[in-house]
């Protein structure tokens, strides 16, 4: 029998446009994958409600993780899960990694404070400001200040990152850094979700071949735990630097356009 493919991919800068956030130049391959029955898992840092609003218009319904790792949702009756402790949330098995929203916003204010910091979360912006400065329609913009599981913030003043990541380690949070803005999270990571994921497919599948897709340094843990990793070139042109990477792959193209181009390549369609 063919070896099998599960797919890994976030999803700004990588299956959407950095900028117009579209998939269209990914369509071709989408539909490949759906033929070939290949797995594609979302692995962003969006939240839950985006992330269900664009695997609808990707049509698919496959596991997915959310805000950095924050948590994994499993249709219910995807992976025989019984070994595992989940929570049945709304027509999902969940896997929460995360810490809850309401103690991350309040470590981002005793950070503030601490730090003398301008920062601001989504959590202190409206929504029209956070359409604004995403490039998010106001509905998607909606769906992303729903947070679970994490904060992105917007720093004014980069020169205290240092600063900042140490009194978040101090509160064992986190933060990592997407392709727009700074995330403060809980220990958790895309690496770690990944990892539960493959486990779960190795055991539904028996052996598979992961593929891992990404353009940001929070992409990084992801990608290490992945068999052939891409690195997804940015509209500028560059690449994220990361540190070095065992078969990593980086595209020509960026955003969907380069996504297709490796996904192609390693599939051969
Ligand atoms: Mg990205």
């Amino acid at each position: 029998m063919a070896i099998r493919f599960v797919i890994f991919s976030d999803l700004d800068g990588t299956l959407l446009d950095h900028r117009t956030y579209s998939f269209e130049a990914a369509r071709p391959v989408l539909k490949k994958l759906k033929q070939k029955k290949i797995p594609l898992v979302l692995c962003t840092s969006k939240t839950r409600a985006e992330t269900e609003a664009i695997r609808r218009k990707l049509g698919i319904n496959h596991p997915f993780v959310v805000e950095n790792g924050g948590a994994i949702f499993i249709p219910a009756g995807y992976f025989d899960l019984r070994c595992l402790r989940t929570l049945n949330k709304g027509g999902y098995d969940v896997i929460q990694l995360g810490v809850s929203y309401r103690r991350i916003r309040k470590a981002l204010k005793t950070i503030r404070e601490k730090v003398d910091v301008k920062i601001m979360g989504f959590g202190d912006l409206k929504i029209k400001d956070i359409a604004e400065i995403s490039g998010l329609r106001p509905e998607a913009a909606r769906l992303a200040r729903k947070r679970e599981y994490d904060e992105p913030f917007i720093l004014f003043q980069p020169e205290k990152i240092k600063e900042i990541r140490k009194a978040a380690s101090e509160l064992e949070l986190k933060v990592v850094k997407g392709g727009r803005f700074y995330h403060l999270i809980g220990n958790n990571d895309k690496g770690q979700a990944v990892r539960i994921l493959k486990e779960l497919y190795e055991k539904k599948y028996g052996k598979i071949k992961t593929i891992g897709l990404g353009d940001s340094s929070n992409d990084e843990l992801m990608l290490k735990e992945v068999d052939l990793p891409v690195l997804i070139r940015k509209p500028d042109g560059g690449y994220e630097n990361l540190p070095p990477l065992r078969n990593l792959k980086r595209t020509r193209q960026p955003g969907p356009a380069g996504w297709a181009e490796a996904l192609s390549q390693i599939l051969n369609f």
